[in-house]
């Protein structure tokens, strides 16, 4: 009986925190968010557009194997950039970086101040197989509310917004009090290969010049419907870290020979038996900064009531909170290093035993984690296959910006001028961008991308039918325009 009573009690206790939490945690309307009320300048949306399809026509695709990369096309843009923003290349001090990337530097009036930074790249990615796309990929063709093409989304949206709000600015006879830099990567989408052209090559010129950023702004999380998290709300992700990439060679080797005489376990049958475990022993789930905040910002937006009272009961069931969210599809990349076997090779030939066979297996590393780590977790598991584990490729997860800074204040006090009712909230980037090279010269370094997406437009990077909505410029360009004309950082 005292037993059910107690039961009873902690029920009673664990829904008055779930209503409270609910209730308090609501800071914004969902109904403002809604309804969007927003109208663009007509003319300057047109402008834009017209700027923005003018560089998507050229095919600046940059390849792994950089002797396949025509280079001639990030000269062309180069050279359309120059005459499309003449303001900023008169007013700004250019340096070319490896023939390609821009190092741009725009003077301010005090030189005491903190220079922040706007990044990007101009390269894309390829577009093969041509057969998926409706439309050309270099045709920047407007159809059915969306401008349509390679790059769209990742990234010269992006680019030509942070021109155009500069272009704009220094037309309207604007001179900013910090400098600001433009530091545009040819080589973001190869990982930054060949080294010492890209982005690492450009964050280094800062560190040797001992600039230190008060802030960094690259692409991430747009504004978009809450759907991905399940929120009613419209939600703004801003980046504020960056997992890790490592791809591991498992391989095993044996003396080969004739497959009517096998081994109990030929080379493959090892790799195999390693790849099944790895498969199935994941590093364990973890609960980093960025992502309990994000959690805690929009559980009490949740549909799922399930997670709002987990959330606000985590006295409770905090220990179990990275178990659970690692079974939610959803949240299951931002509390775990992932594992993903993604390519075989062994025996030419039916007949023929192995003499060497070999897993591929990428893994995206959690902030917290390190490759060394997963590395030596994979040797644990794999201990009685007698196989070797080989990183190839990597790099570890960046450093984790604050998200209580005057720039990310900034960043939320513009989105909610433009997009009102948005949550914005912390969050871990699952992918790779140049942003991670940047936090030895900064502290805030932000992914974020000022417009309104769908959110399966967010998702359509790197595909055919890349698009984004014809309108999505123009509001972008105008809260960069501000976030530059009335920043005010930490120093
Ligand atoms: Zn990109």
């Amino acid at each position: 009986m005292v037993l059910l009573v107690v039961i009873l009690l902690l029920l009673l206790c664990l829904l008055v925190r779930t209503y409270l939490y609910t209730k308090n945690g609501r800071k914004l309307d969902p109904e403002l968010s809604a309804k969007d009320e927003y109208v663009p300048d007509q003319e300057m949306l047109d402008e834009v557009n017209d700027h923005f399809r003018g560089a998507l026509r050229i095919p600046s695709i940059s390849h792994n194997d950089p002797s396949e990369t025509d280079w001639s096309q990030f000269q062309k843009l180069h050279d359309y950039l120059k005459e499309t923003y003449p303001s900023v290349f008169q007013t700004m001090e250019l340096e070319l970086v490896g023939g390609y990337s821009m190092f741009l530097r725009w003077k301010g009036t005090d030189s005491q101040r903190r220079p922040i930074a706007f990044l990007s790249h101009l390269d894309v990615v390829p577009v093969e197989p041509l057969s998926e796309w409706t439309y050309p990929p270099f045709s920047a063709t407007v159809a059915d509310g969306y401008i349509w093409g390679r790059g769209t989304l990742d990234m010269r949206c992006q680019l030509i917004t942070v021109l155009e709000s500069c272009e704009r600015l220094i037309k309207a006879g604007f001179t900013p009090e910090e400098d600001i830099y433009l530091l545009f990567g040819c080589n973001e989408e190869v990982g930054d290969l060949p080294p010492g052209i890209g982005a690492d090559r450009l964050s280094e010129m800062l560190k040797e010049r001992n600039i230190k950023l008060d802030c960094v702004i690259d692409e991430g999380g747009a504004i978009t419907d809450g759907s991905a998290l399940g929120v009613g709300t419209r939600v703004c992700a801003v980046g504020v870290s960056e997992k890790g990439f490592a791809s591991f060679d498992i391989c095993a080797t044996d003396e080969g020979g004739h497959s009517s005489r096998p081994p109990a376990h030929t080379a493959l049958g090892r790799v195999c038996s390693a790849a099944v475990k790895i498969e199935n022993n994941w590093m364990k789930p973890r609960l980093t900064k960025p992502v309990e905040k994000m959690l805690d910002m929009a559980a009490p937006y949740m549909d799922n009531f399930a997670l709002r009272l987990l959330m606000a009961n985590k006295w409770l069931f905090r220990p179990l909170l990275p178990l659970i969210f690692s079974k939610v599809e959803v949240l299951k990349p931002f509390v775990q290093t992932t594992t993903a076997l993604t390519m075989a090779s062994a025996s030419e030939q039916d007949n023929v035993l192995p003499q060497e066979a070999h897993i591929v297996m990428n893994s995206r590393v959690l902030p917290g984690e390190t490759i060394d780590d997963v590395k030596r977790h994979l040797e644990e598991l794999s201990s009685e296959d007698n196989v070797t584990i080989k990183l190839f490729k990597g790099n570890d997860p960046s450093g984790i910006s604050p998200s209580d800074t005057v720039s990310f204040a900034k960043i939320d006090e513009l989105v909610q001028k433009y997009y009102p009712g948005t949550l914005v909230v912390p969050y871990i980037q699952l992918g790779a961008s140049d942003s991670t090279n940047y936090y030895k010269v900064c502290d805030n370094v932000y992914r974020i991308m000022p417009f309104y997406f769908p959110y399966w437009v967010t998702n359509m990077g790197h595909r055919a039918d890349e698009r984004v909505p014809v309108e999505a410029l123009e509001r972008g360009v105008k809260l960069f325009m501000d976030f530059i004309r009335e920043y005010k950082g930490e120093g």
